[in-house]
């Protein structure tokens, strides 16, 4: 019996593995012709300073419309991305793309701007190997390296190999700032801030959601906040959404808001006519209903 059992699961689930294969080559297929194809495209998501309320930085955030399957989510296909190898090159063009895109806002509407990019733990460790193109593209572009924000997670310790700590030195070199996204989400954060010379970390959106439910319950966002300050570290609060939660994270001093509150992420086309519309008012202008 116990045979038949087994006989009939290896029946029942033989096939699913096969086809998530099959699905996976598929998507691997469509990715690389994608980006042959030009099928990719950035949107930008406003950073707020919070003192302010005007927007001085964005966040790039890679869009994928595939002619068949649609728009697909950045969750759907950067896993596959990174474990292929793909997300090397793909990963360039974010870089080569995000940073004419900065030069043009720099020079024509906000000399100050910034851009955050999010860099994969495969870009860094020996599969990647353009962290000095980058810094060159920078150069031509005569954009300082501060100009660029590098989005870094833990999982870049946590698969860290010997090259990592060099690429990071030298982006870090170039004047190129660093973010330690989804802050509170991985493990033992804390020697992550030591080792590597973090500039902002982002809380993660887990964090944020919960000062909505109404009891502004805020201690954990606070003791993050005064934590980073003390060591010299920015705050940028993710996946704001409520006037709520905006105030609170304000009143415990965070720098910095991004989430549906003050802008959704959007073409180039559009953060282009926000920031002029900003540049043109004289006072900072009130944050946006997300
Ligand atoms: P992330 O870097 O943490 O980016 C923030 C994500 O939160 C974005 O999802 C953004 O659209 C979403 N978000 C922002 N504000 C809100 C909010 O108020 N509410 C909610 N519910 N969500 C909000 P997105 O664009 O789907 O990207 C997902 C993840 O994919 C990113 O998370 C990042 O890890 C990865 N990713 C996106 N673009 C790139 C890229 O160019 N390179 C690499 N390596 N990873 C990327
Ligand atoms: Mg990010
Ligand atoms: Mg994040
Ligand atoms: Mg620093």
């Amino acid at each position: 019996a116990a045979k038949e059992q087994g006989r009939n699961q290896f029946c029942e689930f033989a096939p699913t593995m096969e086809q998530e294969a099959q699905n996976r080559r598929l998507l691997l297929r469509d990715l690389q012709q994608g980006l042959d194809e030009g099928e990719f495209a950035l949107h930008y998501q406003p950073i707020v300073e919070m003192r302010s309320g005007r927007t001085v930085k964005a966040e790039a955030l890679l869009r994928w419309n595939q002619p068949v399957r649609g728009m697909v989510s950045p969750a759907d296909f950067i896993a596959l991305a990174e474990e292929s190898g793909l997300i090397v090159p793909l990963g360039d063009w974010v870089m080569r793309e995000a940073a004419c895109q900065l030069a043009q806002w720099r020079e024509e509407i906000a000399p100050a701007f910034r851009l955050s990019v999010n860099v994969s733990p495969v870009q860094l460790n020996s599969s990647g190997h353009c962290v000095q193109a980058w810094v060159a593209h920078l150069q031509d572009l005569s954009l300082p390296g501060s100009a660029l924000v590098a989005e870094i997670t833990e999982r870049v310790l946590l698969e860290a190999d010997k090259d990592t700590d060099a690429r990071l030195q030298t982006l870090q070199g170039a004047g190129i700032q660093l973010a330690l996204d989804d802050f509170g989400t991985g493990y033992s954060s804390l020697s992550y801030l030591k080792r590597f010379d973090i500039d902002y970390i982002k809380i993660d959106r887990s964090f944020v959601s919960l000062l909505s439910q109404g009891n502004e319950d805020a201690t954990l966002c606070q003791a993050i906040i005064a934590m980073a300050h003390q060591l010299g570290i920015c705050v940028v609060a993710e996946g704001v959404e409520t006037r709520e939660q905006h105030d609170i994270l304000q009143r415990a001093g965070c720098d910095y808001g991004q989430g549906y509150w003050y802008g959704r992420p959007m073409p180039a086309q559009e953060l282009t006519e926000r920031l002029r519309a900003q540049h043109r008012a004289p006072q900072p202008a009130p944050a946006e209903h997300g």
